[in-house]
């Protein structure tokens, strides 16, 4: 059931905090960060982005870190929305912080209906998606038309409980056509995913990884669907990463490539030695 609000309650703004790099907050966000009185922080927001958005604030906003870090449980998506509703109802100038674009694979949906049905007024910041970070990373776009990629699929990696998780060799059958994947969530179940899509595409497409788009930390690795699996464990690429395959992959900026390198296959980037050539 819907309640009218009070006067004194300001609309709760969802905002993106873009994939790591504080210059890729938008200006708006900047200034709805800097009226707010309580910011809820997921942790795929590194710290730096908050920080430079706050500098030199008068006040200091409260600060409430909700997200979940390497294995560890999650701040109960429930426990954030009540706390969210509170805070709002209460007369705080409430900013839900969330990595890359609050839209994407970022249980605004969620959210936004808790808010709602409390009465609260909600407004959407968008940010930049890290799947669009790790494309500028590569130096390739989702649609090259010069490859024929006509469309762009943004894909979970990881399964809600209870879901059985996306059929890759059909997301694999339909990427065939010249659409890139650009996969969220997917590197704990890479060998997983890999094998599906392999089902329908071939050992040769262009693959990459890029780990900590738009940040210092950095990595990039170019491979393809075929080494993928063994070139992401020899080079130990793990979380928060995006994997992007598809024939746009191609195109990735040759300035990234070593110049000793013969191939694609089993490069890996940001300063790490690449691997011994494999044979054929
Ligand atoms: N709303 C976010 C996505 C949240 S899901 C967005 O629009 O970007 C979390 C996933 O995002 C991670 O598992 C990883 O796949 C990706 N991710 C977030 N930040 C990233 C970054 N800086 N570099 C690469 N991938 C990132």
């Amino acid at each position: 059931m819907h309640h009218a609000a009070p006067s004194h309650v300001h609309p709760v703004h969802l905002v993106g905090a873009g994939p790591g790099d504080p210059e890729l907050l938008t200006l708006k966000a900047v200034r709805v960060l800097r009226a707010a009185t309580v910011i809820l922080v997921d942790d795929l927001v590194g710290p730096q982005v908050l920080a430079s958005a706050l500098a030199g604030c008068a006040r200091s906003p409260r600060v409430i870190h909700v997200g979940k870090r390497g294995g560890c449980a999650s701040t109960p998506q429930d426990f954030i929305e009540k706390l969210m509703v509170r805070e709002a109802l209460a007369g705080e100038k409430v900013v839900r912080l969330k990595g890359g674009d609050p839209l994407v694979f970022g249980r605004a949906g969620e959210e936004i209906a808790a808010l709602r049905d409390a009465g609260l007024a909600v407004e959407v910041v968008n940010g930049i998606t890290a799947g669009l970070g790790a494309a500028a990373a590569l130096g390739v776009g989702w649609t090259d038309r010069r490859v024929g990629a006509q469309a762009t699929l943004l894909v979970t990696g990881h399964a809600q409980p209870g879901s059985p998780g996306p059929d890759w060799a059909a997301l694999g059958a339909t990427a065939a056509g010249g659409v890139t994947l650009v996969i969220y969530m997917g590197v704990s179940q890479l060998a997983r995913i890999v094998q599906g899509l392999r089902e329908t595409l071939p050992a040769t497409l262009p693959a990459a990884v890029v780990q900590h788009a738009s940040t210092g930390a950095e990595r990039r690795l170019l491979s393809t669907l075929g080494s993928l699996v063994a070139d992401v464990a020899a080079q130990g690429v793990g979380s928060p990463a995006v994997l992007i395959i598809g024939e746009v992959v191609r195109e990735a900026d040759a300035q990234l490539m070593p110049t000793s390198s013969t191939s694609k296959t089993s490069v890996a980037f940001g300063g790490m030695t690449p691997p011994a050539p494999r044979g054929p």
